[in-house]
Protein backbone atom coordinates (compact mmCIF):
# COMPACT_ATOMS: atom_id res chain seq x y z
CA UNK A 1 0.00 0.00 0.00
CA UNK A 2 1.34 3.60 -0.86
CA UNK A 3 1.83 5.82 1.97
CA UNK A 4 -0.74 8.52 2.26
CA UNK A 5 1.97 12.02 2.43
CA UNK A 6 0.80 15.33 2.66
CA UNK A 7 2.20 18.62 2.67
CA UNK A 8 1.09 21.31 5.06
CA UNK A 9 2.67 24.57 3.71
CA UNK A 10 2.83 28.01 5.05
CA UNK A 11 5.34 30.75 6.47
CA UNK A 12 4.76 30.03 10.20
CA UNK A 13 5.60 32.89 11.20
CA UNK A 14 5.30 32.40 13.79
CA UNK A 15 3.42 28.84 14.49
CA UNK A 16 -0.19 29.67 16.14
CA UNK A 17 -2.86 27.57 17.86
CA UNK A 18 -4.54 27.87 14.50
CA UNK A 19 -1.82 26.15 13.31
CA UNK A 20 -1.87 23.69 15.57
CA UNK A 21 -5.35 22.72 15.30
CA UNK A 22 -4.97 22.04 11.51
CA UNK A 23 -2.26 19.60 12.00
CA UNK A 24 -3.53 18.02 14.56
CA UNK A 25 -6.96 17.61 12.54
CA UNK A 26 -4.91 15.96 9.47
CA UNK A 27 -3.00 13.54 11.58
CA UNK A 28 -5.88 11.07 11.09
CA UNK A 29 -6.32 11.43 7.58
CA UNK A 30 -2.10 11.19 6.08
CA UNK A 31 0.36 8.52 7.26
CA UNK A 32 2.89 11.09 7.19
CA UNK A 33 2.47 14.84 7.09
CA UNK A 34 5.45 17.60 6.06
CA UNK A 35 5.10 21.16 7.49
CA UNK A 36 6.64 23.48 4.93
CA UNK A 37 8.54 26.24 6.17
CA UNK A 38 8.20 29.09 3.51
CA UNK A 39 11.43 30.38 2.99
CA UNK A 40 10.40 33.87 2.58
CA UNK A 41 12.68 36.78 3.29
CA UNK A 42 11.05 39.78 1.30
CA UNK A 43 8.20 39.52 3.13
CA UNK A 44 10.74 40.63 6.20
CA UNK A 45 9.84 37.96 8.75
CA UNK A 46 9.81 38.49 12.24
CA UNK A 47 11.70 34.81 12.44
CA UNK A 48 14.55 33.20 10.10
CA UNK A 49 13.42 30.25 8.55
CA UNK A 50 15.78 28.04 10.38
CA UNK A 51 13.79 29.57 13.77
CA UNK A 52 10.55 28.81 13.16
CA UNK A 53 11.58 25.35 11.65
CA UNK A 54 13.57 24.75 15.14
CA UNK A 55 10.21 26.27 17.23
CA UNK A 56 7.71 23.83 14.92
CA UNK A 57 10.35 20.72 15.73
CA UNK A 58 10.23 21.69 19.56
CA UNK A 59 6.65 22.39 19.80
CA UNK A 60 5.42 19.27 17.12
CA UNK A 61 7.62 16.98 19.58
CA UNK A 62 4.95 17.00 22.17
CA UNK A 63 2.03 16.87 19.99
CA UNK A 64 0.35 13.06 20.37
CA UNK A 65 1.09 12.34 16.47
CA UNK A 66 -0.85 8.33 16.94
CA UNK A 67 0.64 6.45 13.95
CA UNK A 68 1.13 9.44 11.60
CA UNK A 69 4.70 10.36 11.02
CA UNK A 70 5.35 14.36 11.34
CA UNK A 71 8.14 16.13 10.18
CA UNK A 72 9.23 20.47 9.64
CA UNK A 73 10.92 20.96 6.25
CA UNK A 74 12.00 24.20 5.12
CA UNK A 75 11.73 25.36 1.03
CA UNK A 76 11.48 27.92 -1.24
CA UNK A 77 10.06 28.38 -5.20
CA UNK A 78 6.70 26.84 -5.84
CA UNK A 79 4.55 24.88 -3.22
CA UNK A 80 3.89 22.58 -6.04
CA UNK A 81 7.16 22.09 -6.93
CA UNK A 82 8.34 21.10 -3.29
CA UNK A 83 5.06 18.71 -3.05
CA UNK A 84 6.23 16.73 -6.20
CA UNK A 85 9.80 16.22 -4.76
CA UNK A 86 8.50 14.76 -1.74
CA UNK A 87 6.04 12.78 -3.52
CA UNK A 88 3.52 14.21 -1.80
CA UNK A 89 -0.79 13.15 -2.76
CA UNK A 90 -1.76 16.54 -1.04
CA UNK A 91 -1.09 20.40 0.03
CA UNK A 92 -3.07 21.00 3.07
CA UNK A 93 -4.05 24.46 3.79
CA UNK A 94 -6.66 26.25 6.87
CA UNK A 95 -9.55 28.11 5.95
CA UNK A 96 -10.98 30.36 8.50
CA UNK A 97 -13.51 32.71 6.91
CA UNK A 98 -14.71 33.65 3.46
CA UNK A 99 -12.25 35.95 2.95
CA UNK A 100 -9.40 33.16 2.97
CA UNK A 101 -11.46 31.41 0.63
CA UNK A 102 -10.72 33.50 -2.95
CA UNK A 103 -7.17 33.36 -2.65
CA UNK A 104 -7.05 29.73 -1.06
CA UNK A 105 -9.43 28.53 -4.49
CA UNK A 106 -6.81 30.79 -6.82
CA UNK A 107 -3.71 28.82 -5.08
CA UNK A 108 -5.30 25.44 -5.29
CA UNK A 109 -6.35 25.99 -9.23
CA UNK A 110 -3.10 26.66 -10.03
CA UNK A 111 -1.12 24.21 -7.84
CA UNK A 112 -3.25 21.81 -10.04
CA UNK A 113 -2.83 22.90 -13.20
CA UNK A 114 0.98 23.07 -12.24
CA UNK A 115 0.86 19.33 -11.21
CA UNK A 116 -2.81 17.62 -11.45
CA UNK A 117 -2.07 14.39 -9.76
CA UNK A 118 -1.79 16.73 -6.09
CA UNK A 119 -5.13 17.48 -3.98
CA UNK A 120 -5.65 20.42 -1.95
CA UNK A 121 -7.47 19.29 1.18
CA UNK A 122 -9.02 22.26 2.76
CA UNK A 123 -9.61 22.10 6.75
CA UNK A 124 -11.52 24.34 8.37
CA UNK A 125 -10.15 26.06 11.31
CA UNK A 126 -11.41 25.84 14.75
CA UNK A 127 -13.87 28.77 15.58
CA UNK A 128 -12.16 29.81 18.82
CA UNK A 129 -8.98 30.18 16.00
CA UNK A 130 -10.68 31.37 13.42
CA UNK A 131 -9.79 35.08 13.58
CA UNK A 132 -5.95 34.05 14.77
CA UNK A 133 -3.43 34.99 12.08
CA UNK A 134 0.45 35.43 12.80
CA UNK A 135 0.58 38.59 11.32
CA UNK A 136 -2.14 39.66 13.93
CA UNK A 137 -0.24 37.85 16.79
CA UNK A 138 3.06 39.94 16.25
CA UNK A 139 1.08 43.30 15.61
CA UNK A 140 -1.01 42.28 19.08
CA UNK A 141 1.71 41.58 21.21
CA UNK A 142 4.09 43.96 19.27
CA UNK A 143 1.79 46.47 21.11
CA UNK A 144 1.55 44.50 24.67
CA UNK A 145 -1.78 42.83 23.93
CA UNK A 146 -2.14 39.50 25.27
CA UNK A 147 -2.07 36.28 23.07
CA UNK A 148 -1.84 34.20 25.67
CA UNK A 149 -4.06 30.74 24.37
CA UNK A 150 -3.71 31.86 20.95
CA UNK A 151 -0.18 30.87 20.17
CA UNK A 152 2.29 27.93 22.14
CA UNK A 153 4.18 29.57 25.53
CA UNK A 154 7.51 28.80 23.32
CA UNK A 155 6.45 31.16 20.26
CA UNK A 156 5.48 34.04 23.13
CA UNK A 157 8.38 33.86 24.88
CA UNK A 158 11.04 33.86 21.19
CA UNK A 159 8.62 36.32 20.28
CA UNK A 160 9.49 38.39 23.67
CA UNK A 161 13.30 37.65 23.35
CA UNK A 162 12.68 39.11 19.51
CA UNK A 163 11.66 42.20 21.03
CA UNK A 164 13.94 42.82 23.87
CA UNK A 165 16.60 42.64 20.88
P1 LIG B 1 0.73 31.63 4.21
O1 LIG B 1 1.64 32.81 4.12
O2 LIG B 1 1.07 30.52 3.26
O3 LIG B 1 -0.73 31.93 4.24
P2 LIG B 1 0.44 31.07 7.04
O4 LIG B 1 1.47 30.60 7.99
O5 LIG B 1 -0.17 32.39 7.28
O6 LIG B 1 1.13 31.00 5.62
O7 LIG B 1 -0.73 30.00 6.93
C1 LIG B 1 -0.46 28.65 6.60
C2 LIG B 1 -1.78 27.90 6.52
O8 LIG B 1 -2.38 27.85 7.80
C3 LIG B 1 -2.82 28.56 5.60
O9 LIG B 1 -3.55 27.54 4.96
C4 LIG B 1 -3.71 29.30 6.55
O10 LIG B 1 -5.01 29.43 6.03
C5 LIG B 1 -3.70 28.35 7.74
N1 LIG B 1 -3.99 29.06 8.96
C6 LIG B 1 -3.38 30.15 9.47
N2 LIG B 1 -3.95 30.53 10.63
C7 LIG B 1 -4.94 29.66 10.87
C8 LIG B 1 -5.93 29.52 11.90
N3 LIG B 1 -6.02 30.38 12.90
N4 LIG B 1 -6.79 28.50 11.80
C9 LIG B 1 -6.72 27.65 10.76
N5 LIG B 1 -5.86 27.72 9.75
C10 LIG B 1 -4.97 28.72 9.80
Amino acid sequence: MSLRRAIFPGSFDPLTNGHLDIIRRSLPLFDEIIIAVLNNPEKNPMFSVEERCEMLREILSEVEAGKCCLTVDSFSGLTADFAKKKRAAAIVRGIRAISDYEYELRMALMNRRLEPEIETVFLMAAEEYSYVSSNLMKQIFTLGGRVEGLIPALVEAKMREKLKK
